[in-house]
């Protein structure tokens, strides 16, 4: 493994819950991708001493942020979440984030009140990242809730995580009609900043190859409708070079913005190694296997 500055951009991934979720969204990776042990309905007992041997693995190969999602709903199973967090207190991993949609939390606060209160505190939860695809309700239930009249209320949740003294990220799925051009990435920040959303990263939605992929339909549909055209990620870079200042750029092409004061991130999507032989991720699924990448199950490390 290389040493050195580039050894702080790898996450810990845990894989929490199942491929329940509670949200419709159309590129769904988990439709996409194969489901490596993950199973649809319950979550699958813990291998807890291989999750040990992955948060150790973690530590030795200098990983300092935990990043808890799902190839669902994780907070669907939120009693698991507390249980990964006790088990890996004994690490002090120094940054531990949780990948939602937000939709239990913003529906059930009295309930995940207790819950959010136990993950800051016993469990050293630090940041609370929100999935999104636009800055406007309606297009967040066209894509989360189609099936309901409203989308939750984004700004009250934010609130809510911060009266909890979470950090929040809001992480931005970029699609052709919602957030695809450089004045929708502008008006996506300011979003950000006036609800003082800590973080805000922005990814082009992505599919996986062909031959990996699990459910073509879903990868046609994405590439045929969904992704950004070549012009319009153009288009989005050139208006963040010339209103932003990169502060860094992470070891897997990611980079970091000051816009106006508000983070940026503007990602490409999960697991992309390239030629370094840095492993930027690993992957702990709870019937206790580790890999690399989410989609080529090949990356299998145990
Ligand atoms: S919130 Fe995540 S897991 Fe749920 S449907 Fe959307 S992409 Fe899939």
């Amino acid at each position: 493994m290389e040493t050195g500055r580039r050894r702080m951009d790898g996450i810990f991934t845990i894989i929490a819950g199942s491929e329940v979720c509670n949200a419709r969204c159309p590129f769904c990776i988990s439709k996409m991708t194969q489901p490596l042990g993950v199973p649809l309905g319950k979550p699958p007992e813990v291998n807890w001493r291989n999750f040990h041997k992955a948060c150790h693995l973690a530590q030795v190969n200098g990983i300092s942020t935990v990043l808890i999602t799902g190839k669902g709903e994780p907070t669907l199973f939120p009693s698991q979440i507390s249980d990964f967090l006790v088990a890996m207190n004994r690490y002090d991993f120094p940054l531990i984030e949780l990948q939602t949609n937000g939709i239990m939390m913003a529906k059930k606060p009295k309930e995940y009140s207790q819950y959010l209160k136990d993950w800051y505190g016993c469990g050293g939860m630090t940041t609370i990242a929100v999935s999104i695809v636009h800055y406007e309700p309606e297009k967040n239930r066209q894509i989360y809730l189609p099936y309901q009249k409203d989308y939750i209320d984004l700004k009250a949740l934010i609130e809510f995580l911060h009266g909890h003294g979470l950090s929040v990220r809001l992480t931005c799925t970029m699609l052709k009609g919602f957030i695809d051009s450089g004045e929708e990435v502008a008006n996506l920040v300011s979003f950000a900043r006036e609800n003082k959303a800590e973080q805000l990263t922005i990814r082009p939605v992505n599919a996986p190859k062909e031959e990996a992929s699990r459910n073509e339909e879903v990868g046609v549909l994405v590439r045929r409708d969904m992704m950004l055209a070549e012009d319009q990620i153009v288009d989005i870079k050139s208006m963040i070079a010339g209103r932003a200042t990169l502060i860094r750029t992470l070891s897997y092409g990611a980079q970091i913005y000051d816009f106006g004061g508000q983070n940026l991130c503007l990602s490409n999507c999960l697991t992309v190694e390239g030629s370094s032989n840095y492993v930027r991720n690993f992957i702990f699924f709870q019937d206790g296997h580790i890999r690399t990448s989410w989609d080529l199950p090949g990356s299998i490390v145990l």
